[in-house]
């Protein structure tokens, strides 16, 4: 690209430095767009960012990425990182306790598609012949269908009429949907499932694949993106707010930020739903889709960081619960905090009616149960985010808005858009970078 068409390019304020907005950032500043990203918090990272409490460093709440988040892995190319460094890449290893009965263990083995899902089940411990029969026979009425309902409905009802008995729901199904959709299977949309379990499972081994950070989320990717704007000639502005769009009759003219005014002649919101909402309001024109988004609800995540003395390990870093308060038990050794076991529990539940100090004793009781020969953890921290996402229900389909341009010169980005994934870091992403993608097109230089 010569110095001539770079200095066409437009300038792209960017509202909202979580991972969707950085995507976007990253992905036009390659480009050679100038970046003016704005953000109200202290620092970049949204809901994956890094906390400090007292004098440790914690991420407020524990992340699992998959091998089928490429639009992530790719996104770290750009910035020059590579994955080895950043994360371990285990094949899924799923060792699911149970506090009342027997558990379950499944290894997804280093084998092609479609052979790896059927050996996986085939040799899996905890289940019946007949037990696995029917998960299989469900597998395959997904893939007959090629991974599409004609009409959405909960995960429950889809389960029921795969006859898949209570002990699988809750042994299998339940676990993995919570942890890929944070809304429970009564409420949770099948069709949100089968799009990952689609892009999990369906295609390529390795996508499977669980990832876990080697670092804190910051240096993932909010740190590094951050370094390559600035590298790149852009402006980061932290603890600035947005308050208010002004427009003209081509749309954005200038936005009114805690700090003052900027002059817009393209604007991301990549902001959560709950202030995307509040700041189109006021524009009128969108009344379809913020009126919407109103009806969009929220699930919370519980982390529980627990640290033993250095020696304790979790076999395969990560083992879940089906049927206790606990729901995965995550070993943050990975990140070089021997000793440090995130216990997470996904969206809502009776846990979130108890306080503080009931639910860690309830973890820890449970902890005392699966791993008799560990010690009382020396200290504890407890993080709650009651609006992690959005609750992915059916009619959630309908409501979530179109990433990209939503008209004139305004595009929205978060993991609330309809990417057809659940709010995740994959969801985030990709909807930066349809953004990105569509202001290259519509603005390229020929
Ligand atoms: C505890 C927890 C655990 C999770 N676990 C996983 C997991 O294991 N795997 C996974 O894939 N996903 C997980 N997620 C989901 C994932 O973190 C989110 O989907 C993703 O981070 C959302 O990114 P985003 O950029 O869309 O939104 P956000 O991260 O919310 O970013 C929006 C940004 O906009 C800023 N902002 C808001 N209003 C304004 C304003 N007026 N002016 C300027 N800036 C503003 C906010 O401060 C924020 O930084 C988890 C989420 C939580 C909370």
């Amino acid at each position: 690209m010569n110095a001539a068409s770079t200095q066409q390019r437009p300038e792209i304020t960017i509202i909202g430095a979580g991972w969707a907005g950085l995507a976007a950032a990253v992905t036009l500043a390659a480009q050679g767009y100038r970046i003016n990203l704005i953000e109200a918090a202290p620092q970049a990272g949204g809901r994956a960012r890094r906390i400090s409490i007292g004098d440790i460093e914690l991420d407020n709440g524990q992340h699992i990425l998959l091998g089928a988040y490429q639009e992530l892995l790719g996104l770290l190319k750009t910035l020059g990182l590579k994955e080895e460094d950043i994360f371990i890449r285990t094949r899924l290893n799923l060792k699911m306790h149970c506090m009342h009965g027997k558990g379950l263990h499944i290894t997804v083995p280093k084998l092609g598609n479609p052979l790896h899902m059927l050996i996986a089940l085939l040799a899996a411990s905890g289940l019946s012949i007949a037990e696995k029969w029917k998960i299989i026979r469900c597998w395959t009425t997904m893939m007959q269908s090629g991974f599409k309902l004609d009409q959405d409905q909960t995960v429950t009802d889809y389960l029921d009429k795969q006859q898949q008995s209570e002990r699988l729901v809750k042994l299998f199904w339940r676990p993995i949907c919570v942890a890929a959709l944070n809304t429970d299977i009564e409420k949770a949309s099948m069709q949100a499932f089968l799009n990952v379990l689609n892009r999990s499972f369906a295609d390529n081994r390795a996508n499977s694949d669980m990832l876990l950070p080697r670092t804190g989320l910051d240096r993932v990717l909010p740190q590094p993106a951050l370094d390559f704007i600035r590298q790149k000639g852009g402006k980061v502005s932290t603890g600035e707010r947005l308050l208010k769009i002004n427009t003209g009759p081509e749309g954005v003219t200038d936005i009114e930020t805690t700090k003052g005014y900027h002059v817009v002649t393209h604007l991301i919101l990549a902001t959560p739903y709950q202030q995307t909402r509040k700041l189109l309001a006021p524009l009128g024109h969108h009344a379809a889709i913020t009126t919407a988004m109103m009806t969009l609800e929220d699930e919370p995540i519980t982390t529980l960081y627990m640290q033993f003395p250095r020696h304790i390990r979790l076999e395969g870093y990560m083992q879940g619960v089906c049927d206790g308060i606990s729901q995965w038990f995550i070993d943050r050794r990975t990140c070089n905090q021997p000793g440090l076991i995130a216990a997470v529990i996904s969206a809502s539940g009776t846990h979130m009616q108890m306080d503080r100090e009931t639910l860690t004793q309830a973890v820890i009781a449970e902890i005392e149960k699966i791993f008799p020969d560990w010690p009382q953890p020396s200290s504890t921290w407890l993080v709650r985010e009651k609006r992690a996402t959005f609750s992915c229900t059916p009619a959630s389909g309908n409501i979530r808005p179109q990433p990209g341009n939503i008209g004139h010169n305004i595009w929205l980005a978060g993991d609330f858009v309809d990417t057809g994934l659940p709010a995740t870091l994959e969801g985030a992403v990709a909807s930066g970078l349809q953004c990105a993608r569509q202001i290259i097109t519509d603005t390229s230089i020929t």
